[in-house]
């Protein structure tokens, strides 16, 4: 039973947790990972002369082929994995320490405005950066589907110029819940530009294979997937551009952090990220039944997308909404006073987001049927009776 091996949340039966976009809860063997490391063998790494700090070397090491085997790395003997602290944190550094060196004067990228605000600012400092030393590039806004919410990829295919050297995109979206299909930016924008996916909402949710993906960056934050907050990585490979190296000197690795993350990497795949998948999806599926049911609420995204298998664009397990009379914060505190941990507010959204604050339930391999059913229960009673 999985839910079982979340202390957290069985230690809590009187609450639901439905904010695992925000960050995830920790499995017991990731916590017991976390206890056995600092009891056994805490060290520095990478100044070995005995054992715990060998060992702590040696971890890091296998928690990066780690990370490389559980994202369908296709050439893990050439592509890196630099550990960061987060999703945050891994876009700024591909910005600052890659991104600026291979621009040149008139380039232009394209930037996601609709995407998590940690997807859109790293680029826009990067522009500005190279103004600052008289290079101009040009920032294009990568075009979205009224409709959906997915990325308008005939309108990007009208946006490419020869001068396109960057595209950032996002694997899953973390308002709309919805897969943006990345595979169709690698067959518009062609062979050649280079791509960097923020893949902090899919790692840990569903398989994810850079296989079939073909992007050059994919960053995500290892305590949206089961581990420690700090742990981060960002994959990459120099197919296109140059090999991805921070500048400067690295301090000390989240050597704990490194340690949840190997654990919860194995706990996942036990799980099976399929599994996992499959089972949030039916879960906001039947949230988003049941919210069509009751008129004040708008769930906001794909409309098509609602269905638990969409041929127009894959849902995952979130669900955004508003009441048409209640504001989204009052909302978020009524749910948390029947124990329902929700998101409430603009949802770290780019310049191009709503606008308007929402309520987002998230889900996890935790999360169940029950939970979500009580939590209609509570919409429901909040609706005005016709
Ligand atoms: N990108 C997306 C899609 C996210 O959902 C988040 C977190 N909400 C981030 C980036 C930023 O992640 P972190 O705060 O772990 O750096």
């Amino acid at each position: 039973m999985i839910r079982a091996q979340f202390p957290i949340i069985t230690s809590h039966p009187e609450l639901a947790y439905l904010d695992s976009a925000a960050t995830a809860q920790k499995p017991q063997p990731v916590l017991d990972a976390v206890h056995h490391y600092l009891t056994t063998s805490n060290a520095n790494a990478g100044r070995g002369t005995y054992p715990w700090a060998n060992s702590t070397t040696a971890l890091i090491e296998r928690v990066r082929e780690r990370v490389k085997a559980f994202l369908d790395d296709p050439d893990p003997a050439r592509s890196q994995v630099h550990f960061v602290s987060g999703t945050t944190e891994g876009l700024r550094t591909v910005a600052l320490d890659w991104l600026v060196d291979e621009l040149a004067d008139g380039d232009e990228i394209i930037v996601p405005f609709a995407d998590h605000e940690a997807n859109v600012s790293p680029w826009l400092e990067a522009r500005d950066v190279l103004a600052r030393r008289n290079i101009r590039v040009g920032v294009r806004e990568m075009p979205y589907q009224e409709s959906s919410g997915d990325y308008d990829i005939s309108a990007l295919a009208g946006l490419l110029t020869p001068r396109t050297r960057f595209v950032a995109a996002t694997h899953v979206h973390h308002v709309y819940g919805g897969d943006m299909n990345v595979g169709r930016i690698r067959e518009a924008v062609g062979p050649d530009v280079p791509i960097a996916l923020d893949a902090a909402q899919s790692v840990g949710h569903l398989p994810v294979s850079l296989r079939e993906l073909d992007v050059d960056f994919a960053v995500f934050s290892g305590h949206k997937a089961l581990a420690l907050p700090g742990s981060g990585a960002v994959w990459s490979r120099g197919l296109r551009g140059a090999e991805f190296a921070p500048r400067g000197w690295q301090g000390t690795p989240n050597t704990v952090g490194i340690a949840s993350l190997g654990a919860a990497l194995d706990w996942l795949d036990g799980a099976g990220p399929e599994r996992i998948e499959q089972w949030t999806v039916g879960l906001a599926a039947r949230l988003t039944a049941g919210l069509r049911e009751l008129p004040p609420y708008e769930v906001v995204g794909c409309q098509l997308s609602l269905a638990e298998r969409s041929a127009v664009q894959q849902r995952h397990g979130i669900v955004t909404f508003r009441h048409s009379d209640i504001e989204s914060v009052d909302l978020g505190f009524i749910l948390f006073s029947h124990g329902f941990m929700v998101r409430a507010d603009g949802l770290c959204q780019g310049r191009a987001g709503e606008g308007r604050s929402s309520v987002r339930v998230s889900l996890h391999a935790y999360n169940t049927r029950e939970e979500v059913d009580r939590l209609l229960e509570v919409l429901t009673s909040l609706a005005p009776q016709s």
